[in-house]
């Protein structure tokens, strides 16, 4: 595997890797090749995973929300963030969404908006992966349109009464705590739903053929009544919730890469051993042209990561520039992996190797966290200062 991850590296990327974060990522790395590579074709076929057992060692290991400071937080660089996003998508898109909705979407929903007194009850305990989180905004009638979305609060008293249904919710069914958008008298407000509380329920999502090592819930709100202390304070309107998303979209920006890495690793590594025709497949014009493609598409969405973790270390990212990565990245991923798929023949199809679980977990990368069409609008709207969402 060695060889091909370092002969991967054309542009010698690696070379300016800063000391820690080079062993940040070989820490992760290792993690990566220990705990979770060995069984993650059992989870994703079985369609589960030890989420709370993972949970705890993602904690240990401190890339829960590693970007936030304070709390129990390590107040990481956004490229150190960034590396670890990477290096747990290069196992599994769902092991990376566990991560990332946990630390960019429910913590960095309460870090950014919420009380110190909810930042002091949640934060701590969710960096060291005892408790988890989830994020809903998404319902059944409201996808890429959050702003027509219906679940209601609706004041009484000291309380607010939810009543609604979110959609397709990552980690939702195992959350402690589920940070809720709904709409209020004065526009969208952010709620802390918590696990038994009278009226909450969830149902998992069955059947997905994509990010099956992933738990994916609906949550059921039937008159849920939330204390005022438990709203967001500082979250006022849809972009709220639209802030988180540009947080977790940059940590897709980087997974990404490691999917595809994975799965150019994994064809390497078989064009170099498989033999016809008396020779091995890689010997062949026809594939390493494929290889050559690939390698290089490969290394432009990590250069468009390591630019974006350069802009948000120095303060300078834009909801522009994450849509550029998202929407670049993701589809560059996803080309990488049906392609090197090929390169496997028949032996691509299997869950045996990761190419074409990759591939089908980035479907939903494609689709979640704003649509790639979303992005292509945002780009568009960029470039030619007419909005093209309606
Ligand atoms: P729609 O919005 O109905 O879109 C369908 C198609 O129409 C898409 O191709 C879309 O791009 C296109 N379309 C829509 N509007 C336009 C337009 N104006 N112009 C051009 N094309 C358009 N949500 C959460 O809130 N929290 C989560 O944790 C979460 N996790 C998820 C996990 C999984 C496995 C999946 C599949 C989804 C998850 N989502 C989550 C939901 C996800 O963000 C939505 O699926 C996504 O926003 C798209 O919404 P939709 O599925 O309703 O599709």
């Amino acid at each position: 595997m060695t060889d091909a991850l370092d002969r991967l590296d054309i542009l010698d990327l690696d070379d300016d890797l800063a000391d820690e974060d080079r062993l940040l990522r070989d820490t992760v790395r290792k993690f990566a090749d220990d705990r979770l590579r060995p069984h993650i074709q059992q989870w994703f076929e079985d369609g589960t995973l030890p989420a709370r057992d993972l949970a705890r060692e993602f904690g240990e290991l401190g890339v829960l929300g590693m970007h936030l400071d304070g709390y129990g937080c390590q107040g990481s660089t956004a490229t150190q963030y960034g590396i670890v996003c990477a290096e747990v998508e290069a196992v599994d898109s769902g092991l990376r969404s566990l991560v990332s909705v946990q630390g960019s979407l429910a913590m960095y929903a309460i870090y950014a908006y919420g009380s110190e007194e909810q930042k002091q009850r949640w934060l701590p305990g969710m960096a060291a992966g005892e408790l988890i989180g989830c994020f809903g905004l998404t319902e059944p009638d409201s996808g890429s349109d959050p702003g027509s979305m219906r679940t209601r609060a609706t004041r009484d008293g000291d309380d607010w009464v939810l009543t609604g249904t979110k959609m397709w919710i990552t980690n939702g069914s195992l959350s402690d705590v589920a940070v809720v958008w709904a709409r209020t008298e004065e526009g969208v407000a952010g709620f802390l739903v918590e696990k038994g509380m009278p009226g909450f329920t969830t149902q998992d999502v069955h059947h997905k053929i994509s990010l099956r090592a992933s738990v994916t819930s609906e949550l059921i709100l039937d008159g849920v009544r939330v204390p005022e202390a438990n709203r967001l304070p500082e979250a006022r309107g849809l972009k709220a919730p639209l802030g988180c998303l540009t947080e977790a979209r940059y940590g897709i920006v980087w997974g990404v890469t490691g999917a595809a890495r994975d799965a150019l690793v994994t064809a390497i590594d078989y064009a170099t051993s498989r033999v016809q025709f008396g020779k091995p497949i890689g010997g062949f014009q026809l594939t390493q042209k494929k290889l050559a493609d690939l390698a290089v598409s490969l290394q432009h969405t990590q250069l468009t990561a390591k630019r974006l973790g350069e802009l948000k270390d120095a303060g300078r990212i834009a909801p522009h520039h994450v849509s550029f990565g998202k929407f670049s990245n993701v589809s560059a991923a996803l080309a990488i992996c049906r392609e090197a798929r090929s390169i496997l023949g028949g032996s691509g199809i299997t869950t045996e190797y990761p190419v074409l679980r990759h591939a089908v977990n980035l479907e939903t990368v494609y689709t979640y966290e704003g649509t790639h069409e979303v992005h292509t609008l945002v780009l568009g709207s960029h470039l030619t200062g007419l909005d093209a969402f309606r």
